[in-house]
């Protein structure tokens, strides 16, 4: 069975390694050049049921080893005192399976881990699909045609298969009133593995080292009311970031200094996908091009690595039917996905203040977690909608399913 997905990020190499292991044949085409491939990227989370997702494949302890190593947080507030928040006992507090990772260097060791058992295709894209039911023809932008078995959609949230199956992205696009920038540059407030952040109401900034570059990111969550603005175009985007954060004072002017130089520069509104089915025929999408439940604010990462993981799965016990394998991939998933959307909102108003009151009460709350102990703060942590979905989901176990001639131990 020959599967192509469309997008190497997150959940494209998790889905491509496990088909490998259940006997598919999985291709990758990512529209990124090779040489630009994982680069950049912000930090993301792994919870629990994903980090054991990545235990299975056998890239734990690449993971661990590339994690952000961000040990502690400062919390400024114009006009209060700085608050200081100790991640490293945070993260523990969580889980002591989370993990924080720049995207960019889980997308590397994902790829690393699939490189030499799926096909990739670099620096192109799908330009159209036809679905006769016993196939799907594909043609690329590079005018290559070929055909699949099967095509699945991993190509985030501005995703082509989605568009090219399911139609345009507007209807779909269900903004919660936030946007988003990050980009990095050099470490003129000599940061490390220190995260430096500033409230305000509907303002949030926050700059963090890279131990890998020994670089920073600047990080720029902000609400305003629609923006117009072409997803493209970063030129524009950058005018638009620059007009906001015009009068705002603390480090910005100096991280302003650095925004038209960035070459990673990131801008996108917080926003939902709100397609109500995930497949068509021989059509599937997984991860943020299906269900993205909002940049930053939803566990995307861990739900994209989750249901790659799922799907693969319930195609291979499907086997020869799998239209039904995509039915029963979205079944399983459909509660954490609903989940993950429902506390997304929650979670953008807890990280960028809607008014003076959570402007006072966040951070006092951030800095005292920390403080509690180990087994509260895990309590607290499990009451959270998103943590409780992310992390309780039992893993179905699909390991009688895996074919001999991968060469791999089940684990
Ligand atoms: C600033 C920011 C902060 C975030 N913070 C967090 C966080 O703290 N925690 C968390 O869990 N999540 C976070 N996220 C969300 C997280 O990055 C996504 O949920 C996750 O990366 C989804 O993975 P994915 O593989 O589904 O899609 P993506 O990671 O978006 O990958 C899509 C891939 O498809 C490729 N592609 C796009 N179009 C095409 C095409 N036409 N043809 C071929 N390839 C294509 C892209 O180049 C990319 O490689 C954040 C996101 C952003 C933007």
């Amino acid at each position: 069975m020959k599967v192509l997905i469309s997008g190497a990020s997150v959940a494209g190499p998790v889905l491509a390694h496990w088909l490998h292991r259940y006997g598919f044949e999985p291709t990758l085409v990512e529209r990124t050049p090779a040489g630009r491939h994982g680069l950049g990227g912000h930090a993301v989370d792994l919870f629990s049921s994903a980090a054991d997702i990545t235990r299975r494949m056998g890239c734990w302890d690449a993971i661990e080893a590339a994690r952000t190593q961000l040990d502690a947080m400062t919390i400024e507030r114009f006009g209060r005192r700085p608050v200081e928040v100790d991640l490293s006992r945070m993260y523990a507090g969580i889980s002591s399976r989370h993990v924080e990772i720049l995207r960019g260097e889980l997308t590397r060791t994902l790829y690393g881990a699939t490189r030499d058992t799926a096909e990739y295709v670099f620096g192109d894209s799908i330009a159209s699909l036809h679905d006769d039911g016993a196939g799907v023809d594909v043609v690329f932008d590079s005018g290559t045609e070929r055909r699949f078995d099967l095509v699945i959609g991993a190509d985030g949230m501005h995703s082509t298969v989605r568009r090219l199956v399911f139609g345009p992205e507007q209807p779909l696009h269900r903004p919660l009133g936030g946007y988003l920038a990050v980009f990095s540059m050099p470490d003129v407030f000599g940061l490390g593995n220190h995260t430096l952040s500033h409230f305000s109401v509907g303002k949030l900034v926050g700059i963090y080292g890279v131990h890998q570059t020994g670089q920073v990111r600047a990080g720029f969550l902000f609400r305003a009311p629609d923006l117009q603005y072409d997803y493209r175009d970063k030129d524009q985007q950058k005018a638009l970031l620059a007009k906001e954060f015009r009068d705002y004072s603390w480090k910005v002017p100096q991280l302003l200094e650095h925004l038209e130089q960035a070459e990673d520069f990131y801008f996108d509104s917080i926003a939902q996908i709100t397609l109500d089915t995930w497949h068509r025929g021989r059509i599937g999408l997984v991860g943020d091009a299906g269900y993205c439940p909002g940049p930053a604010v939803g566990g995307g990462t861990s739900l994209a690595v989750m249901a790659a993981y799922i799907l693969a799965g319930e195609l291979a016990a499907a086997r020869s039917d799998l239209p039904s394998g995509l039915r029963n991939y979205e079944r399983i998933i459909r509660p954490v996905v609903e989940q993950s959307r429902r506390f997304a909102p929650k979670v953008m108003r807890t990280i960028i203040p809607a008014g003076p009151l959570a402007l006072r009460l966040m951070p006092a709350a951030a800095a005292v977690l920390p403080k509690l102990p180990t087994a509260v703060q895990r309590f607290i942590w499990s009451q959270n909608a998103v943590g409780k979905a992310l992390s309780s989901v039992p893993l179905p176990d699909y390991s009688d399913l895996v074919q001999p001639q991968s060469g791999q131990s089940v684990t």
